[in-house]
């Protein structure tokens, strides 16, 4: 028989420094999935998708009082049509990669007058498409954060994927060249300093920690093989 969620979960925060959060990445899951998590004393979640997530949280309502517990982050690409319904249910959202990003949440927001965390996303995968664009992009937002253009955003930290390969010192390197950004970003403007750096999923995560993560996004390794087919 294939391990429970439950047994999942410990077996993996076993093998978590205390300093790094653990954010169980639900996506393609069912609710029912969630609530098994939740009952295990796990309340932190990663959702890529928007519509899928809000309609899950909703669901989580009636299945559960610990629901008042989940805390939801963002992690997927983030079309600016979503962003109002993303601010309504998640607490962080991960995977800022654009400028125009920031200004749709802070916009978004003030309207329901909430504050909320992001990450910004550095791009790191070779093959992937996520991420800001350039550097520099990324810098010009935090440059405009440091700068109080977005005073309903509070910034974390960063959040990367490693790119999808075997070669060990290309993953590693993804890794610790968003450490160094951090840390280079911490020292040009030290009115904002960034703790987090979301890194590490069920493949990389130990590298990820090695090289200084402070979150691990893990999917598979809790909730299993995904299916893509519902
Ligand atoms: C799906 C996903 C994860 C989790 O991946 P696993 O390999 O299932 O652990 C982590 N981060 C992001 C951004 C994802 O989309």
């Amino acid at each position: 028989m294939s391990p429970t969620i439950a047994e999942n979960l410990s077996a993996i925060k076993s093998t978590l420094p205390e300093n790094v959060r653990l954010c169980a990445v639900s996506k393609f899951n069912p609710a029912s999935s969630v609530v098994e998590a939740l009952e295990a004393g796990q309340f932190l979640f990663g959702e890529n998708r928007v519509q899928e997530a809000s309609g899950k949280w909703d669901e989580l309502k009636e299945k559960t009082p610990l629901w008042q517990k989940a805390e939801l982050h963002i992690i997927g690409q983030l079309q600016t049509n979503k962003v109002k319904k993303a601010v309504q249910y998640a607490s962080c959202i991960q995977s800022v990669d654009r400028i125009e990003l920031l200004e749709e949440i802070q916009k978004q927001c003030v309207k329901i007058d909430r504050k909320i965390d992001v990450m910004l996303e550095v791009h790191t995968g070779e093959d992937s498409k996520s991420g800001f664009e350039s550097k520099e992009l990324l810098m010009e937002a935090v440059k405009m954060i440091s700068e109080g253009k977005f005073p309903n955003i509070r910034l974390i930290g960063l959040m990367t994927m490693a790119p999808f390969t075997d070669d060990v010192e290309m993953v590693r390197k993804a890794f610790s060249s968003t450490r160094q950004l951090k840390e280079r970003i911490n020292v040009e403007y030290p009115s904002i300093p960034l703790t987090e750096l979301s890194m590490g999923m069920s493949g990389d995560y130990r590298i990820a920690i090695e090289e200084g993560s402070t979150m691990v996004r893990i999917g598979t390794a809790i909730f299993g093989q995904r299916d893509y087919s519902k």
